[in-house]
Formats: C-alpha cells, sequence, structure tokens
C-alpha cells in the first residue's frame, strides 16, 4: 500500500529520527514531499509512506506515540476567491505549488488540478479563504 500523509510537529517530536525508524523498524519507504520544520516554530512533514498494511499501521502507532499528530491526505480543498488578500502565505507551505505567484500579476494562482489536498494552507490562511469540503 502507498498513503500520503501529513505530519504535525510540536514541542520535542520535532527531534527524533522519525523517518529513519519509519524505515529501519517498520519497513516503510518514504518519500518526503515537504518538509518545514525549525527549531522556533511547530513542523510540518508532507510523506508518503510505501509498505505493506500491518508495517503501515505500526508506523503510524509509533509517529503517534511521539506526538506527532498525522492527517491522511484524501479532501478535496478549494479557494473562496473573494476572501483571498493574495498575501502568499499559503506558497510556503503548498507541497506540490498547487499555490504559486503569478510574477505578472503578482496575485496568488490555485490551481486545483496540482492539490493533493494536505490541508497545510487551511490552517496558514488568514482570512480562511482556502476550505476543506467535507
Ligand atoms: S494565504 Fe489565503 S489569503 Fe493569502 S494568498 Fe493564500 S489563499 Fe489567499
Ligand atoms: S491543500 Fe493547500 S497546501 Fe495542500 S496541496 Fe492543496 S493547495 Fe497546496
Amino acid at each position: 500500500m502507498k498513503k500520503t500523509i501529513v505530519l504535525y510537529f510540536k514541542g520535542a517530536s520535532k527531534d527524533q529520527p522519525i523517518v529513519y525508524r519509519l524505515s529501519r523498524d517498520f519497513n516503510l519507504t518514504f518519500n518526503i514531499l515537504k518538509a518545514k520544520i525549525s527549531p522556533d516554530e511547530d513542523g510540518l512533514m508532507v510523506l508518503e509512506l510505501t509498505g505493506d498494511e500491518k508495517d503501515y499501521n505500526a508506523g503510524i502507532e509509533y509517529l503517534k506515540g511521539c506526538d506527532i499528530v498525522i492527517e491522511p491526505i484524501e479532501r478535496d480543498v478549494s479557494r473562496i476567491e473573494e476572501k483571498c488578500l493574495h498575501c502568499g502565505m499559503c506558497t510556503t507551505m503548498c507541497p506540490t505549488y498547487a499555490l504559486d505567484v503569478n510574477r505578472e500579476t503578482m496575485e496568488i494562482i490555485f490551481d486545483a488540478s496540482k492539490c493533493i489536498g494536505c490541508g497545510a494552507c487551511v490552517k496558514i490562511c488568514p482570512p480562511r479563504a482556502m476550505v476543506i469540503n467535507l
């Protein structure tokens, strides 16, 4: 099986060798699609994991034990155009460049076909222009 998940780190959870452990102890192959981790802030990582179901579930339990919040990527995300201020904050988080700057107009373009539904932009958008469609 292959799944893409978003990991949200707080405090000491950022210091753990989680990718190494997922590979060594749970036989999972990983692909880091995005990582934004700094000493002073909460961190985020978008991770694609491949392995058998038993190992995947064990790996997820290990991550939960590290006090990491995990969200699967299976959601439909859209933008409420009239709310967007084109501040650009979402472009720093988007792992797939679904949100990107048009250098000519300096507007932020949302290309839904590139969106993998990670939800990172939803959390960071000041006017709540990015929304998850339930
Ligand atoms: S963070 Fe929100 S308001 Fe700012 S450019 Fe992105 S969608 Fe628009
Ligand atoms: S949910 Fe937002 S941050 Fe994630 S891929 Fe889609 S547009 Fe980018």
